[in-house]
């Protein structure tokens, strides 16, 4: 049975991850210099819900280690916002990244929404709630629902990339997708820098 389990500040010491990981952020809102990191969810493939409340001017030495580890890929959903808000809050640079939006609007094409709960949906039959997404993720204690909400963001990221790994060899799209997400590092920076709005990619 998946279970959840809340941290404060840092992951335990006894807790080690392999090979891949599911990995998203709570924060005080969207903008990424004014609001605060205040979660970080991590999920193995065994469907165990790792959610680390990040206290500001406390150190999270293992978490850091897990986010900059070579040999474990880190899995997010919109990989844009979390690298560039981990960057920002907790000065390391997440690497290496799979981001499963990039990978459905490469291979998905024909469809109109790229979201999580349309991705959960599509591909997995599983109706995502998404109602707990603008609540208090500063407070102290997590509620119950916040919790469950915030473990449901990573639960299913593990087998999203399965199947979107097919669909990006299916059609052709694989390596293309692996281009992306090395570039991911560089976009957070340029974000940070405000260099998002206009976009410099544009002409
Ligand atoms: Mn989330």
């Amino acid at each position: 049975m998946a279970q959840i389990s809340v941290f404060k500040a840092d992951l335990p010491d006894n807790i080690s991850f392999k090979g891949q990981v599911a990995i998203d952020t709570e924060t005080m809102g969207l903008n990424l210099l004014r609001d605060r990191l205040c979660l970080v969810q991590l999920s193995d493939e065994q469907g165990n819900a790792y959610l680390v409340q990040i206290i500001k001017g406390v150190d999270c030495p293992n978490l850091k280690k897990v986010l900059t580890d070579k040999n474990i890929l880190k899995i997010f959903h919109f990989a844009r916002f979390d690298v560039a808000k981990i960057l920002n809050d907790l000065n390391v640079m997440v690497q290496p990244v799979y981001c499963t939006k990039i990978a459905s609007k490469l291979s998905r094409t024909s469809c109109p929404s790229h979201s999580l709960k349309s991705l959960c949906y599509d591909l997995l039959g599983v109706s995502l709630e998404k109602e707990q997404q603008t609540s208090d993720w500063g407070s102290e204690e997590l509620s119950p629902a916040q919790q469950q909400y915030a473990a449901n963001d990573v639960l299913y990221l593990h087998q999203l990339k399965e199947k979107l790994d097919r669909l990006l060899q299916r059609e052709g799209r694989y390596e293309l997708a692996m281009e992306c997400f090395s570039f991911l590092g560089t976009r957070a920076k340029l974000d940070l820098l405000s260099f998002n709005e206009p976009d410099i990619f544009n002409h």
